[in-house]
């Protein structure tokens, strides 16, 4: 899938979703923090897919407007993004995946390449949904069990193909076996350590190695954060201490120095497909409850 001297140092490609803060209040006041951050993305040339909700997208939110600006690529995170109806990988969310197409098509005269869905939770009827509307990627699968949720442990961790139909899967990477690499955990273990890590992951597996994040891992609000559950509050709040955007900045820095190289999930999506692995939509079937 890569030339030989991008095969030894490896690629990683950066993803963020952009949804209500901490992905389950009714407020998106983080997005009016994120200029330097863009900044900081234009200047440098990151290359960075972001997956956004419908919702925001039909709101006409300016954010959409802001990461086109700085070069990032806009794809789609479903449309209401509410925890209620995420459902398990045994459901069929057809009502998100199509009035957010329906909000991206309005706004791009197109469908969107790509996909991710709200908290990873994707089903075989949703593959079969997102191929025939024409989308070219699925980027939903966390490859690890989340309960009630989903287990995807003992599906390839690494990108792959569904057949029947035809669409490539690019799965979140890992940082240890049951932790996926994103920014929530990042954070935790701060930037050098987790560059050793993804570096090392990236090295290895010679396709590439999704990372995935959000704003609210980048930058904080204190009204939000105050109506989440204690556990989760001080997650975040440890998280904005030991990485936050100084702590995101250093991870790409570490990675841009050890020779990794930063790739564009639609870039990377569209090409060589055929030379992933395969797996079957019945795979699913033989999941046990999650
Ligand atoms: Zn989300």
């Amino acid at each position: 899938m890569k030339s030989g001297a991008e095969a030894s140092s490896g690629v990683v490609c950066l993803t963020l979703d952009v949804e209500p803060d901490y992905g389950r209040t009714t407020t998106t006041k983080i997005l009016d923090r994120i200029s330097p951050f863009l900044d900081w993305v234009a200047a440098s040339r990151i290359p960075i897919t972001a997956f956004v909700t419908g919702q925001l997208i039909a709101q006409r939110h300016p954010v959409v407007d802001q990461l086109l600006a700085a070069g990032v690529s806009v794809e789609l995170h479903g449309h209401d993004h509410r925890a209620e109806g995420f459902g398990t990988l045994c459901d069929s969310h057809a009502d998100e995946i199509n009035c957010g197409t329906d909000a991206y098509v309005d706004r791009f005269g197109r469908v969107p390449a790509g996909y991710r869905a709200p908290a990873g939770v994707i089903s075989a009827a949703d593959i079969q949904l997102l191929a025939s509307l024409g989308y070219q990627y699925d980027s939903s699968v966390f490859p690890v069990r989340r309960k009630g949720r989903y287990d995807f442990s003992r599906f390839p961790r690494y990108p792959f193909r569904w057949t029947e139909p035809d669409l490539p899967e690019f799965p979140v990477g890992l940082l240890f076996p049951r932790i996926p690499a994103g920014l929530s955990f990042i954070n935790l273990l701060g930037p050098t350590l987790a560059a050793a890590l993804i570096r090392r992951a990236a090295q290895r597996i010679r396709v590439p190695y999704v990372v995935d994040g959000h704003f609210h891992n980048l930058f904080a609000d204190s009204a939000a954060l105050a109506t989440l559950p204690i556990g989760l509050r001080g997650l975040y709040a440890m998280g904005q201490w030991s990485g936050g955007f100084p702590g995101f900045r250093s991870l790409v820095d570490r990675l841009r120095q050890a020779g990794v190289k930063l790739a564009g999930l639609h870039e990377i999506a569209t090409q060589n497909k055929a030379t992933l692995p395969v797996v079957s939509l019945a795979a699913f079937e033989s999941q046990a409850a999650p």
